[in-house]
């Protein structure tokens, strides 16, 4: 059967509503999954990738395009397909084996065959021994072996898988990351194949056959990539090193000119350039490293190692240090431009002056300024701001990028924040940025 096609997306979008605005979660995404491939969606955050995954498993119908399975067009749920979320929410007064056995129930295995199945299963995951723990006295990572027990449970033939280590601590995460491939590659489970979403590159490339890269605004794929490796994989090894490094060069922003780069203001016509979700300390630290390192321009996925952060952490912190005009990224290289070294060598004081000229560059920060310059006593309670950001984002992260804002704008003291009142202030140096800005 190998190499028959199980999935076909075809030309798929998916518009969701955001406040006023209609938007592109996904667009125009063309998929193929075949018999006996793993396949991982990578991508940063807000690309699409659990939509995607919905999608696949008819949890949700797209706004166009369609979804073969097997080359039927797929009407509501796929019954072929499992999904597998990032948290299991397990019932908590059932103990681990009920758990399974209860999804095997609603597939309708008979009574009788349901405690040897559940337990065969609870063996296959190493959960052998804690069949009658209940959730609560289990870790975090056995937790999730009792999700995937129950997921397997239902013999899927495709198997979806939404980020499902990203909750975990970095052994257990580990851990199951090499007893779902040993169950995969050894062929112990009747899956055909498996889709993955994740946002770990080397996770990406640890476990799957193929990567489909998706990027964000709008969500959609811009590389795939066969992960000719195999199993078990070396993370130190040059191929490894490459490939990671390829996906890298991908993802990472290359730097754009500055119109591009900066995008535009909340209810302006144009893409608002909205911040990525870091302090100012990850900036700072990664802006110092990068001036200490003897080395002009450094590799991307060296960086990841030498500081010790997740993939999607690391993009996030480059897309700042980019935006702010600190480096520039070309193919996977980051390079510390002059105002970044000038940054990273400044007093204190200076360093927040730089930080502060860069801010009022970013169309989002002149939004916010011309609106607090406007505002009585030149004062905004925090939820105004909110509201108006929730205009164009989902609730969830307009308050993200609220936060994001206040502690930017804080560190540059072009703006003051009051935790107990909820009111922004502008600044003596914000309101001479508004008055320019503003004329
Ligand atoms: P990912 O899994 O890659 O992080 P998602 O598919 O969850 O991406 O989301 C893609 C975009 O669509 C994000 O901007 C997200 O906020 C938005 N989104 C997701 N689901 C909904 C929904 N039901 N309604 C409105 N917007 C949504
Ligand atoms: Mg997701």
């Amino acid at each position: 059967m190998a190499d028959e096609v199980l999935v076909q997306l075809e030309h798929i979008s998916q518009v969701y509503r955001s406040g006023k605005r209609r938007f592109y979660a996904v667009q125009d995404v063309n998929i193929t999954i075949k018999d006996g491939e793993f396949v991982c969606l990578l991508g940063p955050s807000g690309s699409g990738k659990s939509t995607l995954l919905r999608i696949v498993t008819g949890l949700q119908a797209p706004t166009e395009g369609r979804v073969l399975y097997r080359g039927e067009p797929l009407r509501g749920v796929n019954p072929h397909a499992t999904i597998v979320f990032q948290t299991f929410a397990l019932f908590p007064w059932l103990t681990v084996q009920e758990n399974v056995e209860i999804a095997l129930k609603a597939r309708g295995v008979p009574r009788n065959l349901r405690t040897p199945r559940a337990l065969d299963l609870l063996d296959r995951v190493g959960l052998d021994g804690f069949e009658t723990a209940y959730p609560r006295e289990l870790s975090g990572g056995m937790r999730q072996k009792v999700g995937f027990a129950r997921a397997m449970a239902v013999e899927p033939e495709l198997l979806c898988l939404d980020e499902p280590f990203s909750a975990l601590d970095v052994l257990s995460a580990e851990t199951l990351r090499g007893e779902l491939l040993e169950l995969w590659t050894g062929g112990k489970i009747p899956t055909r194949a498996i889709l993955m979403v994740s946002h770990n590159i080397e996770e990406a490339v640890f476990m799957a056959d193929r990567l489909i890269i998706m990027d964000k605004n709008p969500g959609r794929v811009v590389a795939e990539i066969p992960v000719d490796l195999p199993h078990p994989r070396q993370r130190k090894s040059p191929h490894f090193i490459a490939l990671v490094d390829k996906v890298y060069g991908i993802l990472a922003g290359q730097t754009q000119p500055e119109h591009i780069e900066l995008g535009s203001a909340p209810g302006k016509p144009g893409t608002t350039r909205w911040l990525p979700d870091v302090t100012v300390s990850d900036i700072v630290g990664l802006v110092e490293y990068l001036d200490e390192s003897p080395n002009q321009t450094h590799d991307i996925y060296q960086l990841a190692e030498e500081l010790a952060v997740d993939s999607d952490k690391l993009l996030r912190v480059i897309e700042a240090v980019e935006l702010l005009g600190f480096a520039t990224v070309a193919s996977g290289d980051i390079t510390l431009t002059p105002l970044g070294e000038a940054f990273s060598e400044a007093s204190i004081l200076a360093r927040k002056e730089i930080f502060a000229s860069r801010l009022r560059r970013l169309p989002l920060f002149r939004w916010l300024l011309e609106m607090l310059r406007r505002a009585e006593g030149h004062r905004l309670p925090v939820d105004v701001v909110q509201t108006a950001l929730a205009l164009e984002l989902p609730p969830e992260e307009a308050e993200k990028q609220l936060r994001t804002m206040v502690s930017w704008g804080r560190y540059g003291e072009i703006i003051a924040y009051d935790d107990e009142e909820g009111i922004i202030t502008l600044e003596p140096a914000g309101e001479t940025a508004a008055e320019m800005i503003g004329a």
